[in-house]
């Protein structure tokens, strides 16, 4: 049973909104936003988009005001419909394709799910692919449920200090005003499950989030009964030492199944997403053994039914843990059944000699159906984890790959999208991984798709300006902070963004290897060039850290002439601004440490063209016209002659292929090269790497297998 905090007063001609409002459904349809902003528009933008604190707030007479206005009401009866229909999910592709799988239910385990902003329970990539995975299961009919924590305090909040340095700002959910009801029993009391930690048990209670037809189950340690340090392990995302890590992997794993079990759902497939997850598989093995299955039988029944997304590239700090840390946490749930430490120690072990436990390891050994997340990516796995498997050739290793995609309703401009259904088709949406479809990009005039780029890139540069205003005026930020978040920014000018996640192997400065070059790329006064970075850097990465820094501090430089900008605290809602208005999208990772990336995905689909090392997905994405590769030739394994000859590389294709094509144009100012790379772009990419191709694959290749017993196909 669920209970909806509910909006007592609503009139009941519109009393749909709040059942609206407690779906997040609405945030990828555009006229279910429109609705909201429609009722309360200044209320719309302070309350962040969200619609749950927006009923909460609104004025009565403005909703009395709603219900009676004849323009509102035919928008909402269309959008209620709309929702409706959606809901009952009668012809969805899965239904129709596979009816006879209905009842199996896909349990999509992850510690990171990045639906919409008014909830914050993501850091960065692997968030916003898992809320893209749920709303396109929604879309397609699969039987999906979403298993992750409730983080009240979620990631943190970028702030940037006058000398460059990250700050990090936790803000604490007001529960009442985020789009999530707790979960009941059928007495109307919080579901609590408890879950075995060492010698004592941890109480940990739920809350539902609705992705459309899909639920996510989200557990939260914060109960009455347990000690003040159990109630604060589900605060944070990625905070903690190393033990309080392990014991919230134990938490989801273990807690998960539980959970489940507790809510009467019984899945068919388990998916687990990174090895984060993985105890989940070893508390099946236990349910099984508790029934009085064998111990290898249980475990050939649970491999059968998992599934393992690995997104990373080596093992790291965050899934290792020394064996006796694994033993001692996870002593009491196996003791209960008698099963043997030792056995249950190899699943995970790294070496061979047992010291280390890792829990990617333990769901590549518990899991039949495995994969990374691009083709090379697959590659990459396949050597990393060839020792799991010493009996065969690294090309044999039982590791396939999947390419990540993006959620098109959730990325496209509603700019893009008006000029897709005029030229395209009108149900373009409805059927956006067609690729012959796209051929008729064509014929959009390139006076629109010009148009097009430019209101984006406008929206974007005022939206960065304001944020530089409000700080200006709330914060009392210095007026070199103002200029460096973007207060000298100019809409007409080719802008490069450069967004993602402050780490090493990125190489955000690398497009600083040579200040003198850059000074002149950008100086050019009749072809001027400007560069957006945002990102956020791991609180514990120093280095990360001291990357901001230098692009922070260099950004003051009089000689880049407020052309370089910082835009700070990097989410969804930024991001959109960035992948809609940006006219080139830049990656300068270091070669095959990319696992997939799907920023440049987002940008490709509303036609902002990808220049990037071919690594990840832009090696099965670029094909000579949709964007650039920075092709890598330095024959040395020395990192720093790779840094100079792909820098050079990088102003090379500046100065003589990009710039001068952007400023290419007619007696109009339209640039027609531009254009046709930026149609080819929209029409390669968009139907490849959106999530909707993604999930039909995960469907046919993974979970259909896996529900009718047979073996999976590499
Ligand atoms: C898409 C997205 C990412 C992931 O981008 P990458 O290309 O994988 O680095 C990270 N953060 C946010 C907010 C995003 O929207």
């Amino acid at each position: 049973m669920m209970n909806n905090l509910s909006v007592s007063k609503l009139p009941r001609r519109i009393e749909g909104l709040n059942e609206l409002a407690y779906n997040l459904w609405w945030s990828w349809h555009i006229e279910a936003r429109q609705l909201f902003k429609a009722l309360d528009n200044a209320l719309w933008r302070t309350t962040g988009h969200n619609p749950v604190k927006m009923l909460q707030q609104i004025e009565s007479h403005r909703l009395v005001a709603a219900a009676q206005d004849p323009m509102f009401l035919k928008k909402y009866d269309s959008v209620i419909n709309d929702f409706k229909d959606a809901m009952s999910g009668a012809d969805t592709w899965f239904n129709t394709q596979y009816p006879h799988l209905k009842q199996h239910t896909i349990a999509y385990f992850s510690l990171e799910f990045a639906i919409h902003n008014s909830l914050p329970l993501y850091a960065g990539g692997l968030g916003v692919l898992t809320g893209d995975y749920c709303k396109e299961s929604s879309d397609l009919g699969l039987p999906l449920v979403g298993v992750g924590f409730m983080y009240p305090q979620g990631y943190f909040h970028q702030h940037i200090s006058a000398d460059g340095w990250q700050e990090e700002v936790y803000e604490q959910l007001n529960f009442n005003e985020a789009p999530i009801s707790p979960v009941l029993t059928a007495e109307g009391k919080p579901i609590i499950v408890e879950v075995p930690l060492d010698t004592k048990s941890v109480k940990v209670t739920v809350w539902q989030v609705n992705v459309g037809r899909a639920k996510l189950y989200l557990l939260d340690t914060n109960v009455e009964g347990n000690s003040q340090t159990d109630r604060e392990l589900s605060a944070r995302l990625y905070a903690g030492d190393q033990e309080t890590r392990l014991q919230k992997q134990i938490i989801i794993g273990i807690g998960g199944v539980r959970v489940l079990r507790a809510l009467g759902i019984e899945p068919t497939i388990w998916h687990a997403n990174e090895g984060y997850t993985a105890f989940m598989t070893l508390e099946r093995v236990r349910e099984l053994v508790a029934k009085g299955i064998k111990f290898t039988e249980a475990i050939n029944a649970v491999r059968a039914t998992t599934v393992t997304t690995i997104h990373t590239l080596v093992p790291g700090v965050s899934d290792t843990f020394p064996r006796e840390l694994i033993a001692k946490y996870l002593h009491g749930s196996w003791e209960s059944v008698n099963l043997d430490t030792e056995e249950l120690l190899k699943l995970g072990a790294q070496g061979s000699d047992n010291s280390t436990f890792s829990t990617t390891v333990l769901a590549l050994r518990m899991s039949n159906y495995r994969n990374g997340v691009s083709q090379l990516h697959g590659g990459t796995c396949r050597r990393t984890w060839n020792h799991l498997w010493p009996d065969k050739e690294e090309k044999d290793v039982p590791i396939g790959s999947v390419t990540n995609g993006v959620h098109v309703p959730t990325w496209i401009a509603p700019q893009a999208a008006r000029l897709y259904e005029t030229y395209i088709d009108k149900d373009w949406l409805k059927k956006h991984d067609d690729s012959a479809m796209w051929d008729k990009v064509v014929d959009i005039p390139d006076e629109w798709i010009w148009a097009m780029r430019r209101w984006l890139k406008n929206k974007l540069i005022s939206a960065v300006n304001e944020r530089a205003r409000r700080r200006w005026i709330e914060d009392h930020v210095n007026p070199e902070q103002a200029l460096v978040m973007g207060g000298l920014l100019d809409p007409e000018a080719l802008t490069i963004a450069f967004c993602r996640r402050f780490t090493g192997y990125k190489r955000a400065t690398l497009i600083f290897h040579d200040f003198d070059r850059l000074k002149r790329i950008l100086q050019n006064e009749l072809q001027p060039l400007q560069i957006i970075f945002a990102g956020k850097a791991h609180p514990n990465d120093e280095h990360g850290k001291q990357l901001i820094q230098k692009i922070y501090n260099s950004a003051k430089d009089h000689e880049f002439g407020g052309q370089i900008a910082f835009v700070e605290d990097y989410d969804m809602h930024i991001a959109r601004y960035l992948v809609h208005g940006a006219d080139v999208w830049l990656n300068t990772p270091q070669l095959f440490h990319e696992a997939s990336g799907t920023s440049g995905q987002k940008a490709a689909l509303n036609g902002v063209l990808h220049l990037s090392m071919l690594d990840g997905w832009w090696c099965e994405g670029y094909n000579g016209k949709n964007g650039w590769a920075i092709q890598s030739d330095a024959e040395t394994s020395n990192p720093a002659e790779h840094d100079n000859s792909d820098a050079q590389e990088l102003y090379r294709m500046l100065e003589e292929k990009i710039v001068p094509l952007y400023y290419d144009r007619d007696i109009n100012g339209i640039p027609h090269g531009w254009i046709q790379i930026v149609k080819e772009a929209i029409r390669s990419n968009t139907p490849l790497f959106s999530t909707r191709r993604m999930v039909k694959e995960y469907t046919e290749r993974m979970y259909l297998p896996a529900a009718e017993n047979k073996s999976p196909s590499y």
